[in-house]
């Protein structure tokens, strides 16, 4: 929809968005096509900090936000792993198909791993205004006691670095380390049952939309 300009026909991915955000110009002809930029909500954190149960939740909840909520891995393939350049690949089309849906006039809610700033290393980035994160986080040993519980490990050698991983990476959360760049909420759930967990992400994705 965006690639193809309505007024000469020919096909860009490299179009500029205008100040306001309200067009796409074309780079052949300078014509502006119609265009609506939203901001993008990001649910990100650890593995085992509760993002899949939380998004489930609420998708069956009646406190859903004003968003639409999709799961990060839907659209992964084993191809993006595989090639050079994938992942960065995988995060460019989730900016696309967002920025798509968003067009409904609904930012999209985006449950997906992803450390704050990644998105905005993609061409993509720029079909939005703003993208929001909120990292749910947990105190590493009550994460530590979650991961090892974990049965199925897809590498069952490589478990405590994985492991390792994870921690390292909600404790850079806990120490607000992305925060200085972008703009990130941090959740604690180490304490709270999943129903006030939901109850919070919705309200914080409502309150980013309303600014
Ligand atoms: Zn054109």
């Amino acid at each position: 929809m965006f690639g193809i300009c309505p007024n000469c026909g020919k096909y860009s991915e490299d179009k500029e968005v205008t100040p306001d955000g309200a067009f796409l110009i074309c780079p052949f002809c300078n014509y502006r096509q119609k265009f609506l930029r939203m901001p993008l909500l990001v649910i990100t954190g650890a593995s085992g900090t509760g993002k899949s149960s939380a998004y489930k939740e609420l998708l069956y909840s009646d406190k859903k936000p004003n968003a639409i909520m999709l799961e990060g891995d839907l659209l992964w393939r084993k191809g993006f792993a595989d090639a050079e350049g994938g992942i960065p690949e995988y995060r460019n089309v989730w900016l696309l198909v967002c920025s798509h849906i968003s067009q409904n006039k609904l930012p999209v809610a985006l449950f997906l791993s992803i450390s704050p700033g990644e998105f905005e290393k993609c061409p993509n980035r720029k079909y939005f205004s703003e993208i929001h994160y909120l990292a749910l986080v947990c105190r590493n040993e009550e994460l530590k006691d979650r991961l090892y519980k974990r049965e199925l490990w897809r590498f069952p050698e490589e478990r405590d670095r994985q492991i390792q991983i994870h921690l390292d990476w909600n404790q850079s959360f806990l120490n607000d380390f992305y925060k200085k760049q972008y703009s990130v909420d941090v959740l604690d759930n180490s304490d709270i049952p999943v129903q006030d967990t939901i109850l919070k992400i919705s309200g914080w994705i409502n309150s980013k939309i309303k600014r």
